[in-house]
C-alpha cells in the first residue's frame, strides 16, 4: 500500500519518502520535505540533470540547513521510458504530474512512428498546460548582441492550446484540402484561396485568451510588476488577433478594474505618474513589438499573446541577452507546473558532459520560486552569476567570450556549489 491515498500507479514504484505538495483552496500548501517528480531526459538530458540537481541540493541546503529538501523522485519519458516501459510517454507520468502538481524535465527527442507530433506538444496537450511562461533577463557575463541587455527584464505568458499551432490543417492538392477550400468558396463565399493552396485554421477563443491574460495580471500583481502587455496582430486578423486584444483588455478592466489602467488613462487621469499598486496594461502590434524588445526593453515588463507570436517572440527576446542555452521555462496550468530546459537534446553533445546545464538550473530556480523557497532561489542565481562572470564556463558560453576558460557541465555545477 503507498502512502499517497489516491495515487493510482500502474507500472511506477510510490516514492519512498517525502510528502505531496497540496492544492488548497488558498493555493499550494509545500510540506518540508516536497516530491518532485522529475524527466531525466533524452540526449544531454543525461548530463544537465544530474548538473541541476547537484546546484539546487546545494543551494537548499545552503539556505535551510537540512530543515526543508526536495525529495526527488524519477518518472519517466523519452528514450529510456520505450526501454523501461514500452512507451514514449506512460501513463504514470501524466497521473504523477497531476497528483504532486509540480516536475521539471530535461529535453525529449521526437519519437518516430508513435502518434505523437512531439512529446512535448503531448504533455501540454494531454495535461492542459495552457500557459507557457519563459522569464527572460540576462545575466552579467553573458556574451549579448544589445547595447544594454541589463534593462531586458521581462515575462512572457505565451497561451499554449490554440492559434494556428493548433494543427489544424490540410496538405495542399489533397481531397481533404480540396473540401474544405470548395466548402470555403461555396459556402462562405471566400474567393481568394487558390486552386493549389494548402489550408490551415487559426482557433482563438474568448476563454483560453482570457485565461492565460487572468494569469499574467495575477503573477504581475504576485510580483509587484508594473505593466502588462498584450501583443498581436489586431491590425491584420480582425477576428482572431484582435478578439486576443478585445478580451484581454476585457479580463484587465472587469475582473482587474481595481489595479489595472490603461495607458490611456496613466495619461489623462494620472498625467503620467504611475500610481503606486496599479498595472498599466498596454498592447502592441507584434512586429513593433520585436523592435520594442530591441530599442526599448526597460519599458516592458509581463508580456501576454497568443501561441505563433509567443513562439517568435520568446525566442527573439532569449536571443537578445545571450541566446536559448540559458532561458528557463515552465508549462503550466492553475494546477500543475511543469518546469524545463527550454532547448532540445543537443544529440551531438549527448553524455559528453560537455552541455550547459543553465538553461535547466533557472528552470529549477523558477521551481523554487513557484513554491516559495525564494532563498534557495536566489542562493542558485547569485552563484550561477558569479561563475559566469568570472569567466568559467561550458564550450557554448566560452566560444564567444575572450579570455573565458572553458570547462564541462558537471565542472561548472560544481563551481556553482562552491560559489554559493
Ligand atoms: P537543440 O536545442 O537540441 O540544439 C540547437 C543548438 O544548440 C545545437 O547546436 C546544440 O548543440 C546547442 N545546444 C542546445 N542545448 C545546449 C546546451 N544545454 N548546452 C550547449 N549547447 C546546447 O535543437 P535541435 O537540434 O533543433 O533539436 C534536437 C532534438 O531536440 C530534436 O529531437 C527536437 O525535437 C528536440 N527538442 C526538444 C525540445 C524540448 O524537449 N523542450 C525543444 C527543442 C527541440
Amino acid at each position: 500500500m503507498s502512502f499517497f491515498p489516491g495515487l493510482e500507479l500502474k507500472q511506477y514504484l510510490p516514492p519512498k519518502r517525502g510528502d505531496a505538495i497540496i492544492l488548497g483552496k488558498e493555493g499550494l500548501s509545500i510540506p518540508e520535505e516536497p516530491i518532485i517528480p522529475y524527466i531525466e531526459g533524452d540526449g544531454v538530458g543525461k548530463d544537465i540533470t544530474p548538473a541541476m540537481k547537484h546546484v539546487v541540493d546545494a543551494a537548499v541546503y545552503k539556505a535551510y540547513g537540512g530543515k526543508k529538501r526536495l525529495i526527488w523522485w524519477e518518472i519517466y519519458a523519452g528514450e529510456n521510458a520505450l526501454e523501461l516501459f514500452g512507451s514514449s510517454l506512460p501513463e504514470d507520468s501524466l497521473t504523477a504530474l497531476k497528483f504532486f502538481h509540480i516536475g521539471i524535465k530535461g529535453p525529449l527527442s521526437t519519437p518516430v512512428g508513435e502518434g505523437f507530433r512531439s512529446l512535448n506538444v503531448a504533455f501540454r496537450q494531454v495535461l492542459d498546460l495552457y500557459a507557457c511562461v519563459r522569464p527572460v533577463r540576462w545575466l552579467e557575463g553573458v556574451p549579448a548582441p544589445l547595447k544594454r541587455p541589463q534593462d531586458v527584464d521581462m515575462v512572457i505568458f505565451r497561451e499554449n492550446t490554440e492559434d494556428l499551432y493548433a494543427g489544424i490543417e490540410w496538405e495542399s492538392g489533397t481531397s481533404p484540402c480540396m473540401k474544405v477550400r470548395d466548402f470555403l468558396r461555396n459556402e462562405m463565399g471566400v474567393r481568394n484561396i487558390r486552386d493549389d493552396a494548402a489550408i490551415g485554421i487559426k482557433p482563438i477563443s474568448p476563454s483560453a485568451t482570457k485565461r492565460i491574460v487572468r494569469m499574467a495580471i495575477r503573477y504581475a500583481l504576485e510580483h509587484n510588476r508594473t505593466s502588462v502587455t498584450l501583443v498581436h496582430k489586431a491590425n491584420i486578423m480582425k477576428f482572431t488577433e484582435g478578439g486576443f486584444r478585445k478580451w484581454g483588455y476585457e479580463v484587465a478592466l472587469q475582473e482587474f478594474a481595481d489595479v489595472c489602467i490603461t495607458e490611456e488613462q496613466l495619461t489623462t487621469d494620472f498625467l503620467g505618474v504611475q500610481p503606486k499598486g496599479k498595472i498599466v496594461v498596454k498592447d502592441r502590434i507584434a512586429d513593433s513589438m520585436l523592435q520594442q524588445i530591441l530599442l526599448r526593453p526597460a519599458e516592458y515588463s509581463v508580456l501576454a499573446m497568443a501561441n505563433l507570436n509567443g513562439d517568435y517572440l520568446s525566442d527573439a527576446l532569449a536571443a537578445s541577452v545571450g541566446g536559448l542555452g540559458l532561458a528557463p521555462g515552465v508549462n503550466m496550468n492553475d494546477e500543475i507546473a511543469f518546469f524545463e530546459a527550454t532547448h532540445g537534446t543537443a544529440p551531438k553533445h549527448a553524455g559528453l558532459d560537455k552541455a550547459n546545464p543553465g538553461s535547466l538550473i533557472l528552470s529549477a530556480v523558477l521551481l523554487l520560486e513557484h513554491i516559495g523557497w525564494k532563498e534557495a532561489a536566489a542562493i542558485s542565481v547569485s552563484a550561477m552569476e558569479r561563475t559566469i562572470r568570472e569567466g568559467t564556463v561550458t564550450y557554448d558560453l566560452a566560444r564567444q567570450r575572450d579570455g573565458a576558460k572553458e570547462i564541462n557541465c558537471s565542472a561548472f555545477a560544481q563551481l556553482i556549489v562552491n560559489n554559493m
